[in-house]
């Protein structure tokens, strides 16, 4: 990887030189033949194509495993992208042969042919993580931060990011715990997980059907379990609720998820119990394709919905604000479709006055990607970060990027070439999955063929 920067370095520095002739040539008066008109000419971008990719599956405390790609060029240039969280690196592996020798610049026209491999959840992982490092290739060609390629700017200079926090039994250490990161680390925006089985060991919580096999409790629909939570119960999640918002205020914007897979009115009764306490939504209170239970929830619950993070490209989340169906949206960047499908998804949500948080926890080199989305979309909210305990996370990166790079609960917009960020090798090689190497060759992908026109 080092030797490619260094490439493209060099090559940069020659092109400038050159440049500077060229310049100084024509303030002479001379009369310079075939001036080049391009913007910047970083490498000769009609020429550049794919030549590889390969990846380094990082691990960390939380949401893990992280496959980080590089996607390399003819020229020098290289991309980096992140494939989901918890994801296999097969989503992205498995595309090799589709974009080989393809113009990396074209990334919308290769987005459009890959996209079909791309679903739901982890399966979206590949496609958006190649769109990442197409994106991070053509800020480094053209010279420009990829918010500024996004089509119109920046809204903003730095990211507001929120979290959640290690839960506890005891409301009051729960509560202290939320307090600390609002002023221990600076964070402007709270996230408390608060299930049912918080209470669930009390008598008299829940209402369930006994021996409820693994199976059914991780892979049944939260409506089709049957789970319904007793007044008792509700008064006791309140308990915590209540001593949070004691401890941080009422000022602090304050979200709510994992509430545990409970039917449709139970859900509706919390949105009502938690009413006082001004949540700024409920996440994920049932899958995100019943739509209309989630309408009917929405128009009963005084606590506003969310949902998104499992949702693969724009047109899901159309129906769901179409429909008004949640209150706020939440991709994940990572699942939802890349960079420009995300912020598409956002400025759709705004037309119909939806505000999009953005759902994260992969590294820093995805962090960048939602940076600068969220930089240039209008209607962003707050972007998520689970990884704020995790000590050496800033230092996955060395360069482009402040170290840590998170600041008192924001993150500054770069203003460099692409993603912005270089990975620091040492740390990425100290925390690689076991059994897996730094970036090693891929050539079992080169040649994988399908069939893979989608009409007839
Ligand atoms: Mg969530």
């Amino acid at each position: 990887m080092k030797k490619n920067g260094e490439n493209s370095l060099d090559r940069r520095e020659m092109l400038k030189a050159s440049a500077m002739a060229l310049c100084g040539s024509l303030l002479a008066g001379e009369v310079v033949e075939a001036y080049p008109k391009a913007v910047n000419a970083n490498s000769s971008p009609s020429k550049l194509k794919i030549t590889d990719l390969r990846v380094a599956t990082l691990v960390k405390p939380g949401p893990s495993p992280c496959p980080i790609i590089r996607i390399d060029t003819d020229q020098g240039v290289y991309g980096l992208g992140e494939v989901r969280d918890g994801a296999s690196p097969t989503y992205a592996l498995f595309l090799k042969s589709r974009i080989l020798g393809e113009d990396p610049l074209k990334l919308d026209k290769i987005f459009r042919k890959i996209k079909q491999f791309g679903g739901h959840a982890r399966q979206g992982g590949g496609v958006c993580a190649i769109e990442m490092a197409l994106w991070d290739i053509a800020g480094k060609v053209y010279n420009a931060p990829v918010y500024a390629l996004l089509g119109g700017g920046k809204f903003r200079d730095k990211i507001r990011l929120y979290a959640d926090t290690t839960e506890s039994d005891d409301p009051k250490i729960y509560a202290r715990r939320m307090k600390e990161r609002k002023e221990g680390m600076g964070l402007t925006w709270l996230k408390m997980d608060l299930g049912v089985e918080m209470v669930a060991s009390t008598p008299g919580t829940v209402t369930n059907p006994t021996d409820i096999n693994q199976w059914e409790a991780n892979q049944l629909p939260h409506p089709l379990l049957g789970m319904e939570v007793t007044d008792k119960g509700i008064a006791m999640l309140e308990q915590y609720v209540a001593a949070v918002r004691d401890a941080v205020g009422m000022e602090i914007p304050l979200s709510m998820d994992h509430l545990g897979h409970l039917g449709v009115k139970s859900i509706i009764r919390l949105g009502k119990a938690y009413e006082k306490y001004n949540l700024s939504w409920m996440e994920d209170v049932i899958p995100w394709n019943y739509t209309d239970l989630l309408k009917q929830i929405s128009e009963q619950s005084p606590t506003s919905i969310l949902t998104g993070e499992d949702i693969y490209l724009k047109e899901p989340f159309q129906v769901l604000c179409e429909k008004h169906a949640v209150g706020k949206i939440q991709p994940d960047l990572a699942t939802a479709g890349g960079i420009l499908e995300t912020h598409k998804i956002g400025d759709m949500a705004e037309e119909y006055g939806v505000p999009m948080a953005l759902h994260f926890a992969g590294t820093p080199v995805c962090c960048m990607a939602n940076v600068h989305c969220a930089a240039a979309t209008q209607n962003f909210l707050a972007l998520e970060h689970h990884s704020l305990d995790v000590p050496w996370w800033s230092s996955i990166v060395q360069e482009g990027a402040k170290t840590p790079i998170v600041n008192r609960g924001w993150i500054e917009v770069p203003d460099r070439p692409g993603l912005g960020v270089t990975l620091n090798e040492d740390v990425v090689r100290q925390h690689l999955a076991p059994g897996t190497s730094y970036f090693e060759p891929t050539p079992q992908w080169d040649n994988e063929r399908s069939w893979d026109r989608l009409w007839s």
